[in-house]
């Protein structure tokens, strides 16, 4: 399975890789609106850099989680995590109820609001080169190599080895190797990146373990709304009948 590695101290915050993924997805010129989230990310933005202090860059992506919950909040199979590691998206399928983006823990899938036929967004590992044996379009396009690609398990190993090498630099810590079940885009830093995952989703518990009681409920949720909605048309129904019975008697009597 293929993973990226990102290395914080490595990134000069140059946007290559940003611009790289715009240009590979052809994604258009995004225009900032009040709804979009201060993290960069967009329909028409899949990668994005955010500025930490004292010279700090983090790029932030979709995590391709081994185990995502996207997918498993997806009631219509648009999600998939496929055997190359990507998380890849099938429009044709989606229905549009956001569920996934409610679900990630990351918060990465966004609406593509100013769509005719809105879309869920998001970075698909440039799976079409992947399966080619290419590397994803940002990988390419780092100078300093910053962010690498390669096989999860060696890109792994790479991690330990340089935090090993070099312990009072970085955190001991591969962010994405535990944290909610695993992902396949792994960060080693300087700084703390908690700030890239949603508090309460901060566990080594794959996410689908927790998202599955709330799914598993949708249908009897369903199913109780159909009944009450049964029920006041009963009643409605009842209330009309009996004005009308009463009308008639009324009719009758004169
Ligand atoms: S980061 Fe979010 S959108 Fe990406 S695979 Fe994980 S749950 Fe899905
Ligand atoms: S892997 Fe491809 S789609 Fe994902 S951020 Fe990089 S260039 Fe964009
Ligand atoms: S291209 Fe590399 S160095 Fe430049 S912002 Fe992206 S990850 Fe950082």
């Amino acid at each position: 399975m293929k993973a990226i590695l990102t290395d914080v101290t490595k990134c000069i915050g140059c946007l290559e890789c940003v611009e790289a993924c715009k240009e590979y997805n052809h994604l258009e010129v995004d225009v900032p609106r009040n709804w979009h989230r201060t993290d960069g990310l967009s329909a028409k933005n899949w990668t994005s850099i955010l500025r930490k202090p004292e010279n700090h860059y983090v790029r932030k992506q979709c995590r391709h989680c081994l185990e995502p919950a996207c997918v498993s909040a997806c009631p219509v199979g648009a999600l998939e995590k496929t055997a190359s590691g990507a998380v890849i998206y099938h429009g044709e399928k989606c229905i549009g109820c956001r569920y996934c983006m409610i679900a990630c823990p990351y918060g990465i899938p966004r609406y593509d609001w100013e769509s005719p036929v809105p879309y869920i967004r998001k970075c698909n590992l440039c799976f079409d080169k992947i399966r080619n044996g290419q590397k994803p379009a940002c990988i390419e396009a780092c100078p300093t190599q910053a962010t690498i690609f390669g096989d999860r398990n060696e890109l792994l190993t790479e991690a330990h080895r340089r935090i090993e090498a070099e312990p009072g630099k970085y955190i001991d810590r591969v962010y994405g190797e535990h944290e909610v079940g695993g992902t396949s885009v792994l960060y080693i830093s300087d700084i703390d990146l908690g700030f890239l995952t949603y508090p309460v989703r901060k566990n080594t518990k794959p996410l689908p373990e927790t998202t599955s009681t709330a799914m598993h409920a949708v249908p009897f949720a369903f199913t109780g709304m159909g009944a009450l909605m049964g029920g006041i048309y009963w009643i409605c129904k009842r209330r009309e009948q009996l004005k009308q019975e009463k009308q008639q008697a009324k009719e009758d009597e004169s």
